[in-house]
């Protein structure tokens, strides 16, 4: 423990030797406390048979660990200045491969083929940066990629949006689209205190299981999330009046109560209200209405 990467010491250390300074612009805010770390590898059920990917090594600190207990890593990070800083603090872990690319450019898939046995049980790990938090995710959800879980360190306020419930604040259509693939559920809230910089928002680490399937049958995907955002447009307003809105252009006021009766759904109610069996019905209806 007191040779990891993860340290105030020997954080500060790094930056003096390589003249470092810190880009608020790549979300750069480093982990310096292991005991952080070991529980996130606890989190995400790591073993040495997963082969796992981190998203922005940074210095290596979440690396390491991922060498130690995993069998391999594949490892993005887009700061080339990181570069040979990786090499040094990682030498010691043959079993790390560092990717310097912008994650949302990388056709991941490929990445997997080419660097993890066929079959082998992959599972996702990062300290994500913030500001591209949600495009990341959602990236990583829609690429379809064969991998098991993600346990990410991000903004406490979208961990709460992406595990939120019916009917709080925090549910919306980030919430649909998250749990569409994944269960989610926030394994803990983290001080600032262990990051150097700090950040200014509070931090959690959310944990997001896979889906073999999704949780209900919808006919059309595209068709589907449209008419959710569209749901929860106006937050105050009823879901008869955000639909309309939606869909103006295509439909009458009656058809649209109509079609809400056939989805059993009371168009008096709102976004926030409905769960993701409901938005499916709801959905299913209306596409097939337009079809
Ligand atoms: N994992 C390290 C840790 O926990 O100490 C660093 C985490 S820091 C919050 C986020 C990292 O992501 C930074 O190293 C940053 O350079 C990198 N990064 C930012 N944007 C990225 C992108 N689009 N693709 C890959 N890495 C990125």
């Amino acid at each position: 423990n007191e040779r990891a990467i993860a340290t105030p010491l020997k954080t500060k250390e790094i930056l003096a030797k390589y003249g470092f300074s810190f880009k608020k612009s790549l979300g750069q805010n480093f982990l310096i406390d292991v005991n952080i770390l070991k529980k996130i590898i606890d989190y995400a059920e790591i073993d040495s048979k997963t082969g796992t990917i981190e998203v922005g090594p940074g210095m290596g600190a979440l690396t390491e660990q991922l060498a130690i207990h995993s069998d391999q890593v594949v490892a993005f990070e887009i700061d080339q200045r990181l570069v040979p800083v990786l090499n040094e603090t990682l030498d010691a872990y043959k079993n790390v491969t560092i990717i310097n690319q912008d994650i949302l450019q990388a056709d991941i898939n490929q990445v997997i083929k080419d660097n993890f046995r066929k079959g082998q049980k992959i599972k996702v790990a990062a300290n994500l940066p913030y500001y591209i938090t949600t495009p990341i995710l959602m990236k990583l959800l829609m690429d379809k990629l064969p991998v098991e879980s993600f346990t990410v360190m991000i903004q406490k306020e979208v961990a709460d949006r992406m595990a939120a419930s019916p009917n709080t604040k925090s549910y919306g259509s980030l919430t649909i689209a998250v749990q569409y693939y994944t269960e989610a559920k926030i394994a803990m809230s983290v001080p600032k205190t262990v990051f150097m910089p700090q950040p200014n928002v509070d931090s959690a680490v959310l944990h997001l299981h896979v889906r073999e399937n999704p949780p209900v049958d919808v006919e059309d995907e595209a068709f589907f999330f449209d008419l959710v955002q569209a749901c929860f447009g106006q937050r105050r307003k009823t879901l008869r009046n955000n639909l309309a809105r939606h869909f103006a252009d295509r439909l009458s006021k009656t058809i649209i109560e109509e079609l809400l009766q056939q989805a059993g759904i009371d168009g008096t109610r709102r976004g926030e209200s409905l769960d993701m069996t409901e938005f499916a019905q709801l959905a299913n209806v209306f596409f097939s209405a337009l079809e």
